[in-house]
């Protein structure tokens, strides 16, 4: 290695140049740590003790000589990343050494050497690095040359064609360091928070069976390595102990056994995995348990990964990344918001969220994204709406008489939130303003009776009303209900209703059309096929979306985009409950109606939990159901990987049950992989009874309503969601028959356990929702849940409500401020915007 002789009498820019030049040789010779290298290189940087203008200038040297002595007990990343901060550090001084020179080395040089042995570390001998451009303009010492964030990723050290491409192919495509910066860790490694090995296994025997592996971080002594360097591959293997187990730990890199010893104590944390006969762990991260050094205790961040890039690469964009864009990165949030609100500059958050030096820190970074993600979604909300209702809608007479022929005519009188609901959607429709109202009601709380008194109340005044459902068996569904529903009607006032779907025929659909186009056609009832351009209503002035979880923000829109000359009244439905807290989350742009009474005499669904070894106890409810005329439904466990997949999964289950469990049974089946038609076909021959029980994978229609079928028996129930389980079990329970929901599960105990729980105990909808929500959190409730969303990356640790009403209230204020975002700094905030809400197929113009 080359090590240049310090002159005596050399000038303060020469001495800082040696001194990194040492730090350059570390790097060259593979990050080492051999005692004698790093003591030069220490006593190089020492050397600049003889420029010090003052005392406090010298402890910052002496400081940095410490860091040095300290570096070699740091792993491979954590010496790069050392190295490359004590860099930053003598450049930073070098300002002040007296005579301080003009020209130092240029800044990327070291660090850009630094990053490519940092991301290739296994390459022992790097080329040498290019020189990189010296910055035009003086700036803040940095270690890595300041980029914009629009960047390409290419221009970060290290990183070639070959990384950019795998870049692009992750679940989060990363193109540019703004990109890179705002790939979302999944959690971050507490170094310092540690459990003993016994727990640990036990842990992972009471978690087994979860496909991510099990994370743990514990600590303990060195008894035993074995040092495989010299193997293909090579690898390290150590067994680590702390007096409560061993554990066996194992690296593939030659490059471990020189840094470890017998005795020494670290703290390692990975997956942990139960091998054969001994408990272990891959390539964990891992630190010296004492250590006087900078990062013990800190947190690490943990990305989600894609084929072919390691953790360790990820790490050392996001901290590159971040290098070269601070002071860089532009913070489109108005600041007089910000401050108000009380939240961190763009560029300290994502910092914080990357790299926290504490736990508050992290929150404080997750807090200020997920205002972020809240405001603008607010703020498309509030301008959504304006937008609806600007172009003023038309104010419908509620035609009592007629209203009250239909109410008499049901053979049911509503309930009390029948009700109410029904009077707050008469109030909208008087209103000269297009209603914007959300029906959130339980699976057979009795939506349909309410969309189909809104659109009689259109009909009656001489207008029509369009329905439109999620899929085809549903739409179908309606069209039937809708047409018994206005059989208690006179003929004289009873609206004609017709259906449409992708598998209307050409004529039936011509004439279909021509009527609607003509007025004749009172009410539409369909699939999507009825917002489809070709299809011209005369004067649509109420449009019901039902299930509208299952639509986008921007498949209402186009519905509501059907009036002519004005905007019709849009009533969208669910039967998924949100909790409270996240409506104005979910439904910002709409008004909220709720039924959460039950329509009486139902009796209610018993839900029972089935260990694997009671199987048959399930199986022998089901053949007692059918033998008394009732029929089955059996959804197959999920299968996250493909639908593929969970197709065949499906299709052998039913194999298996219709062979081996109940060869007497006419079983069907039913998946994702099927095409409409035959899924229809199958439908059909289920409702008509031509079959006893139904094999389906989870793509089972919501709203599906087959009064006969009492048993709902879900296999592998740990692995669905709250809201799916309790979507399930509302298909059952529709009829006059006492109904079952038979929880099965393969494993005796694990998360879901507490969702099964849950299930047994309540069959409110709501008060699931609430729980789930406690469960889960916000940000995987909200991500599992809601199509047509913008991406909510940030929510998942940092919401509460008070974040949210500062969100709705700045965007309030602002679009009061300035209706169309005109103004030159609110320039910013407009793009972003449109940014934010792109992905949804919404445009969101202010
Ligand atoms: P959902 O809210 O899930 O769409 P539906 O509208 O399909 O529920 O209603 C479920 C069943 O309850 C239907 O058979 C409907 O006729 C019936 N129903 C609706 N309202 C009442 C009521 N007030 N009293 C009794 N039965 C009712
Ligand atoms: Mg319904």
């Amino acid at each position: 290695m080359s090590t240049r002789p310090i002159p005596r009498d050399s000038s303060p820019a020469q001495t800082v140049d040696a001194a990194l030049e040492s730090l350059r040789d570390l790097w060259r010779d593979g990050l080492t740590t051999s005692r004698l290298e790093v003591a030069r290189a220490a006593s190089k940087v020492q050397a600049m003790q003889s420029w010090a203008p003052t005392a406090e200038t010298s402890s910052r040297i002496r400081v940095l000589s410490d860091r040095l002595q300290a570096y070699r007990l740091l792993d491979e990343t954590a010496r790069a990343s050392e190295l490359k901060a004590l860099a930053a550090e003598i450049k930073s001084i070098s300002n002040d050494l007296r005579d301080a020179a003009p020209e130092l080395t240029p800044v990327g040089l070291l660090d850009g050497a630094i990053g490519v042995a940092r991301v290739g570390a296994r390459e022992p001998k790097p080329a040498p690095p290019a020189p990189a451009p010296r910055a035009a303009t003086p700036r803040v010492p940095g270690a890595v040359p300041q980029l914009k964030p629009e960047s390409p990723v290419t221009a970060l050290p290290g990183v070639g064609d070959t990384v950019a491409k795998k870049l692009l192919a992750h679940k989060h495509p990363m193109e540019t360091l703004g990109d890179v910066i705002a790939l979302a860790p999944t959690r971050h490694i507490d170094f310092s928070r540690t459990t003993t090995i016994s727990e640990a296994i036990r842990e992972m025997h009471r978690e087994f069976g979860r496909p991510e592996g099990f994370e743990v971080t514990v600590r303990g002594e060195i008894t035993r390595i074995q040092d495989n360097s010299f193997a293909k591959p090579p690898r390290i293997t150590i067994t680590l102990s702390d007096g409560t187990g061993n554990l066996k730990v194992t690296w593939f890199n030659s490059f471990m056994g020189r840094q470890l010893t017998v005795g020494d104590e670290l703290v390692v944390s990975g997956a942990l995995e139960d091998g054969f006969g001994a408990f272990g762990m891959t390539s964990p991260e891992w630190e010296y348990a004492h250590r006087s050094g900078l990062s013990t205790g800190r947190l690490v961040p943990v990305y989600p990964l894609t084929k072919g890039l390691a953790q360790k690469s990820l790490r050392t964009m996001t901290r590159n990344a971040l290098d070269a864009t601070q002071g860089r990165l532009y913070d489109p949030l108005p600041e007089p918001i910000r401050r108000k609100v009380g939240l961190l500059p763009l560029w300290d958050a994502y910092e914080r969220i990357h790299y926290p030096a504490a736990g508050d820190q992290l929150h404080a970074g997750q807090r200020r994204l997920a205002f972020d993600d809240l405001f603008y979604l607010q703020l498309g909300y509030l301008i959504q709406r304006r937008d609806r209702q600007s172009g003023g809608g038309v104010p419908l007479t509620v035609e009592r008489p007629i209203l009250d022929a239909f109410l008499a005519g049901l053979p049911f009188t509503l309930t009390g939130d029948q009700q109410k609901v029904l009077a707050e959607i008469e109030r909208d429709l008087a209103a000269d303003v297009p209603m914007s109202r959300l029906l959130q009601g339980d699976v057979g709380s009795g939506k349909t009776v309410i969309a189909a008194a809104a659109a009689l109340i259109a009909t009656a005044n001489g207008y029509q009303a369009a329905i439109m459902a999620p899929t085809e068996i549903l739409a179908e569904q309606h069209e039937r209900n809708l047409q018994h529903l206005f059989d208690g009607l006179p003929e004289a006032l009873r609206p004609t209703v017709g259906l449409l779907t992708g598998s209307t025929k050409a004529r039936q659909r011509r004439s279909l059309l021509e009527s609607l186009a003509a007025g004749h056609l009172q009410i539409l009832v369909g699939t999507h096929a009825i917002i489809q351009p070709t299809v011209q209503y005369d004067k649509l002035a109420v449009a019901v979306v039902d299930e509208q979880h299952r639509f986008g923000v921007k498949q209402r829109g186009e519905l509501a985009l059907k009036g002519t000359g004005s905007s019709p009244h849009v009533l969208a439905m669910t039967a998924t409950p949100i909790p409270r807290t996240l409506n104005l989350v979910i439904h910002g742009d709409l008004d909220v109606s709720v039924i959460a009474e039950r329509p009486p005499g139902r009796i209610p669904i018993e839900t029972r939990r089935y260990r694997a070894s009671e199987r048959e106890l399930a199986y022998d409810l089901v053949r007692r159901e059918v033998a008394d005329g009732r029929q089955v439904f059996v959804i197959c466990p999920l299968v996250e990987e493909s639908e593929t997949i969970e197709a065949k999964a499906a299709t052998v289950e039913a194999e298996r049950l219709q062979t081996e469990v109940f060869p007497e049974l006419r079983v069907e089946l039913l998946h994702g992989k099927m095409a409409a038609k035959q899924k229809d076909a199958v439908m059909s021959v289920f409702r008509e009874r031509q079959a006893d029980v139904l094999v389906a994978t989870s793509v089972i229609e919501v709203g599906i309503d087959i009064p006969n079928a009492t048993v709902m028996m879900i296999e592998g129930s740990e692995r669905f969601g709250l809201a799916q389980l309790h979507q399930f079990r509302g298909r059952v329970g529709r009829g006059a028959h006492r109904s079952y929901c038979l929880l099965l599960s393969d494993n005796d105990a694990g998360d879901g356990d507490s969702r099964l729980e849950a299930m047994i105990e309540s069959d409110d909808g709501f008060v699931l929702a609430e729980r789930d929500l406690d469960l889960r959190g916000p940000g995987d409730f909200l991500g599992t849940r809601q199509s047509g969303l913008p991406e909510l990356s940030w929510l998942a640790d940092s919401f509460d409500t008070r974040l949210l009403d500062a969100a709705r209230s700045a965007a309030e204020a602002l679009l009061t401020e300035d209706p169309h975002l005109e103004r030159p700094d609110n320039k910013a905030v407009a793009d972003q915007l449109q940014h934010f809400w792109e992905r949804t197929g919404v445009g969101v113009t202010p």
